[in-house]
Order: C-alpha cells, then sequence, then structure tokens
C-alpha cells in the first residue's frame, strides 16, 4: 500500500492493522519474548507479505527475543527467517521467493495447536468465551457483533465472524469509501487471505 513501509521498528503500530491470528501472534511475542516454531513460522511469513524486507524481519526478531545472546539467535533461528524468505535452503522452485505467506484456508484447516503454541486461526482454536474476551481486550465491545461472533462460530463459520469484525471495526471508513464511490464491491469482497485483511484495514485508515 502507498506510504506503507514496514520496519523492525513501526511493528507495533502496525499490528492495529493485523487480523486476530496476527494480532494474538504479536501480543504473544511481546509478553513472553518467545513464539514457539510454527508460530514464528505463520508470523514471518505474513511480515513478508506486509513488504518487511528480510534484513528489517532478521532485526526483528533479534530485537524480539530479548533476553537471547547473538550466538543463539544466529544458530538457531536466523536460518528459519532466511529459509522463510528464501534466502537459503529450499528446492529450485522456491528459491529465491521462499514461502508464500499462509491464507485463511490454510490455517483454518492445519492442525490445532498443542499446549502453549499460539498459531492458527484464534476463531477456530480458542474457546468461545476467550475469543470474545480477547476481542473485547482489542477494541471489539459492540453486543451485535460479540453476538454474530458466538454465532458465526458456532456454525464453524470462522473466517465470516473475522469479517464481521473487520467490518465492524472499520465501519465509518467503509460507509466513506462506499459513499465517495472510491471503492466497490471488489474491493470490499470476503476477506479470505491475513494479508488481504492487513492490506484493507490500512488502505481504509490512511
Ligand atoms: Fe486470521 Fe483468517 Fe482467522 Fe481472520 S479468519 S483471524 S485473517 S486466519
Amino acid at each position: 500500500p502507498s506510504g506503507l513501509a514496514p520496519t523492525h521498528q513501526n511493528i507495533d503500530a502496525l499490528s492495529q492493522h493485523f487480523p486476530l491470528c496476527m494480532q494474538h501472534l504479536h501480543r504473544t511475542l511481546r509478553q513472553n519474548s518467545h513464539l514457539k516454531h510454527y508460530g514464528r513460522l505463520q508470523y514471518t511469513l505474513f511480515l513478508k507479505g506486509i513488504g518487511l524486507s528480510l534484513e528489517e524481519c532478521i532485526m526483528f526478531w533479534r530485537r524480539s527475543f530479548k533476553l537471547m545472546t547473538d550466538e543463539k539467535f544466529t544458530k538457531e533461528y536466523k536460518y528459519n527467517v532466511r529459509h522463510a524468505y528464501g534466502d537459503v535452503g529450499g528446492d529450485a522452485n522456491r528459491r529465491g521467493r521462499g514461502y508464500t505467506p499462509y491464507s485463511c484456508q490454510k490455517l483454518l484447516t492445519e492442525a490445532l495447536p498443542g499446549p502453549g503454541m499460539t498459531h492458527g486461526c484464534p476463531y477456530r482454536t480458542f474457546t468461545v468465551d476467550n475469543l470474545v474476551a480477547m476481542l473485547q481486550q482489542t477494541g471489539v465491545s459492540d453486543r451485535e457483533t460479540l453476538k454474530g461472533v458466538r454465532e458465526d462460530v458456532a456454525r464453524q463459520r470462522y473466517h465470516i465472524a473475522c469479517n464481521r469484525v473487520f467490518e465492524y471495526a472499520h465501519k465509518s471508513e467503509i460507509k466513506e469509501v462506499k459513499n465517495k464511490g472510491v471503492w466497490g464491491e471488489a474491493e470490499l469482497d470476503t476477506i479470505l487471505h491475513p494479508n488481504t485483511y492487513f492490506k484493507r484495514s490500512f488502505l481504509l485508515k490512511h
């Protein structure tokens, strides 16, 4: 998006535009100064998808693991970030490109996270009460929206719940771009990818 120049320093600020799956990873990382493997992979690929360069991404992880030595970081973590970006390893197809950021479809169908793991889609992996509590923490307090989320989740329509939250959180901006005719149905169709969620949120608020 125009005006977007992600660096390791502005991820905290940009995280207000992240969908719940990535907000959860970001908050856990800030809380624990660590994330487990699958969460790191999911988050790294998302950050790559928002346009964070490899160098900035390595810096982001290095700074985030506050208690870790440089030696341990270089030995055990740096390679995985480079690998996700296609800087090292992988087959010929992936070389130079790395892995594609995960879609909702992928996150909604992979194995459920085990204890202490934070990857996946919270609309599916959280109990509904914990989900509602987390939404409230992120500023979604509207009763109708939360009621709708409960119903969507009960029907396993997880991405519909996510889209409902998006529409609530961006209600006035959506109205504005529609009224002005700047965006039509195509720009506002159902979100099926965490990176689409981010991009749309960022564009609507800038
Ligand atoms: Fe993330 Fe997609 Fe789940 Fe929304 S529906 S929280 S974007 S995985």
